[in-house]
């Protein structure tokens, strides 16, 4: 591992300028600005040790701070009242610069979310710290914090569940959460309560005084399964919540969900991981966005995972996830008016990353409405 010296040059450069800082003669957004400047191509402005070998998990390009574009924007229509906040763009790759597969659909200021991935509760502060176009403190009051939809069990959009459940009892507010997913949620969740018992009961004797039945979550499973034309699994005076099937490698139960909102009509799909489906199609008719998974069909051969030669890659990564021609054909299939891309997996050499890859991938492929989302960002 060898520093790169302008991470420390960085360092003596923030003790210099961080009187000028402090004595408040500039706005917040031009010490971003003046941030962003500090350190090249590097908008997070953090220290940098170029890694030697950058085939692992850890050190591919993908997880490389210098590559990350931007911060997070607002590209919601102000005539909408709904809007989709994306919370975490990650996938199981350990990115530290993104949270782990997680969004909320707000409606009439609260919030219903799909997928709970990895730092999930950090996600929300990540939000609500860097998104100023509605008032997240308030979406995110912690009674509010009731609703989770799974599109599929994989660790990398559950891990988050144990945090979800037990942070905000933590800050005096557990309430009876509900998580509607693929059969053996029920199961999952029955485990995660089990597992951290010892924390709500020290909670109930300790210093917090919770009542330790204080904060319950159930596991709803969309039993026995879904079809083509969907499922109403949810309604309530905001929105309605359809289920439909999906197909995501070897796992027998996966969801895409449909959401449409009842105060300005807006419909989004949420299609989880997982390559082209007759179901998904569905899920996505004519829907104003489909938030969904894309991966480099171009570089797949710098995967860190998949197997070793190219033709075992596209076949294995290809079971799970969505290339961009198949990406095409839900496009063209469902009429969907905009896509957005989350849990993108884009692999390249450290000489010639860019982190519009895939999404110009995507573009090539024909797709004309298409986003790549930044944890933060509204829609
Ligand atoms: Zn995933
Ligand atoms: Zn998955």
């Amino acid at each position: 591992m060898k520093r790169l010296n302008y991470s420390s040059a960085f360092c003596v450069l923030l003790f210099l300028v961080f009187p000028i800082i402090t004595h408040g003669q500039d706005t917040w957004k031009e010490n971003l600005e003046k941030g962003a400047a500090t350190t090249e191509k590097n908008h997070l402005n953090v220290p940098f040790v170029k890694p030697d070998n950058w085939k692992t998990p850890y050190t591919t390009p993908g997880n490389w701070p210098i590559f990350e574009n931007r911060g997070p924007i607002d590209r919601s229509p102000k005539n909408k009242t709904s809007k989709v906040l994306v919370m975490g763009t990650g996938d199981p790759t350990p990115n530290p610069y993104r949270y782990g597969p997680s969004m909320a659909v707000i409606v009439n200021g609260y919030p219903y979310f799909v997928d709970c991935g990895e730092g999930w509760w950090r996600a929300l502060t990540h939000a609500v710290l860097t998104q100023d176009a509605i008032d997240l403190p308030t979406v995110f009051s912690l009674p509010n914090l009731k609703y989770m939809f799974l599109t599929h069990l994989h660790e990398d959009h559950t891990v988050g569940l144990p945090s979800f459940i037990s942070n905000p009892y933590k800050f005096g507010k557990g309430g009876d959460k509900k998580v509607f997913g693929p059969e053996g949620i029920d199961e999952m969740i029955r485990h995660i309560n089990a597992a951290w018992s010892l924390d709500r009961h020290e909670m109930a004797q300790g210093s917090i005084g919770q009542a330790p039945d204080g904060s319950t979550a159930v596991g709803i499973p969309i039993w026995p399964k879904t079809e083509l034309e969907g499922r109403k699994i949810f309604e309530d005076d905001n929105v309605i919540v359809e289920a439909f099937p999906t197909k995501h490698g070897f796992l027998e139960h996966t969801y895409a969900y449909r959401f449409t909102t009842k105060t300005d009509g807006r419909i989004f799909a949420f299609g989880g991981d997982g390559t082209y489906s007759p179901g998904l199609v569905s899920a996505a008719k004519g829907a104003d966005i489909l938030f969904v998974e894309g991966i480099t069909r171009k570089n797949i051969n710098f995967a860190t995972w998949g197997g070793d030669t190219e033709k075992e890659k596209v076949e294995v990564i290809g079971a799970y996830h969505m290339f961009p021609d198949r990406l095409k054909k839900v496009y063209d299939e469902s009429g969907v008016k905009k896509i957005v891309m989350v849990h993108v997996q884009n692999y390249n050499s450290p000489e010639n990353f860019d982190r519009l890859d895939v999404l110009n991938e995507m573009i090539e492929e024909g797709i004309k409405n298409i986003l790549l989302a930044q944890d933060g960002d509204l829609y």
